[in-house]
């Protein structure tokens, strides 16, 4: 993105000859410096006309903030992400949240059984769809307020949240009587109905990308809810659609280290809609961990074979233990728990 104009945020503690050869290397880059804020020993340099790829280049550089940004209430405004709190769970702090349960919630004993499996691999919130936003009108659409309930079951009995997806506006006030937390769906970012009705509940929202949404058109559909009065917003990579058809999308997992560089928001990353293919979710879900991700988000089912929706990426009970146990593994790899 050539012509941005960017505040570079330079590590505290550097002498004057540091902070210059900061601006030398901006003039090298073909942009103008202008010293901007010295808060407490700390300078900015603001850099008109800078490619952020250059940025990164530039000595003494702590973090680079967009100047001017499409989306103010979520750009990143310092350093650090924003820690959202579902049900008393963090994310966006040390700790990488699981997310597990079942595409779509079935019945009662299906649940069940991902809620245990979902506990015993180390998650803290349930996953399932009571309202399905189905590619087919004549598929599977969910138990819908049936669902809901036996999902509040299953989690309190296990000590779990719940998230679970939100379809139109007018649904806002029943999901949230049962979830903790709120997902507006693939087909839905752009919904802007929806974002300004979730934007105006204080359930934390879990946005998801649209299968073809750019990253700068995803951060303004979670600017439509910031700005309706919800700032806590979690991002979650779903994968994009391209032209191979052997995977269901291609998981866009450059997508956490550049969103990091825009926003404060935490990112998630779900690897079972990102792939679609069953072998590949163990593998794709330690990759978007290493790869900054806050949270990730597994589908799972007791009996893959009978699933109502999404059973050829449903991983069984006690293939999502090994995963939380490899998950802990890379986590701590790469600092965090
Ligand atoms: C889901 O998580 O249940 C779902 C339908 O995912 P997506 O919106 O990413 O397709
Ligand atoms: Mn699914």
């Amino acid at each position: 993105m050539p012509g941005a104009r960017l505040i570079l945020v330079l590590s505290p503690g550097l002498d004057a000859e540091a902070i210059a050869r900061a601006e030398q290397a901006v003039r090298r880059a073909g942009a103008d410096p202008r010293r901007l804020v010295a808060e407490g020993d700390r300078v900015a340099i603001e850099a008109s006309g800078l490619d952020r790829t250059h940025a990164a280049d530039v000595p003494g550089v702590a973090y680079v903030l967009d100047g001017s940004p499409r989306y103010p209430r979520v750009a990143r405004k310092g350093e650090g992400t924003r820690v959202v709190t579902v049900r008393g769970v963090p994310i966006g702090g040390p700790r990488v949240v699981l997310m597990a349960g079942p595409c779509a919630v079935e019945h009662e004993g299906q649940l069940e059984e991902c809620a245990r499996a979902a506990r015993e691999a180390g998650a803290d919130l349930l996953r399932g769809g009571a309202f399905k936003p189905r590619t087919s009108p004549y598929s599977f659409q969910g138990l819908g307020d049936d669902g809901l309930r036996l999902l509040r079951e299953a989690a309190d009995r296990h000590h779990l949240a719940v998230v679970t997806e939100v379809l139109d506006a007018s649904a806002v006030g029943l999901v949230a009587e049962y979830a903790d937390m709120l997902q507006v769906g693939s087909r839905n970012m752009q919904n802007s109905a929806l974002l300004r009705a979730v934007g105006r509940q204080s359930r934390p929202v879990l946005l998801k990308r649209g299968m073809s949404a750019t990253l700068d058109e995803w951060l303004l559909a979670a600017e439509y809810i910031a700005d309706a009065g919800n700032e806590d917003i979690v991002l979650c990579e779903r994968g994009v659609r391209t032209f191979d058809p052997a995977s269901r999308n291609l998981l866009d997992l450059a997508a956490v280290p550049l969103l990091r560089d825009r926003t404060h928001l935490p990112i998630a990353v779900d690897p079972s809609h990102g792939v679609g293919v069953r072998s590949a979710i163990g593998p794709m879900t330690m990759a978007a961990v290493a790869a900054g991700a806050d949270a990730v988000m597994i589908e799972c089912h007791p009996d893959p074979g009978t699933a109502k929706s999404d059973g050829f990426q449903a991983l069984t009970p006690k293939e999502l233990v090994r995963i939380g146990a490899g998950l802990r593994a890379v986590a701590t790899a790469v600092g965090r728990s």
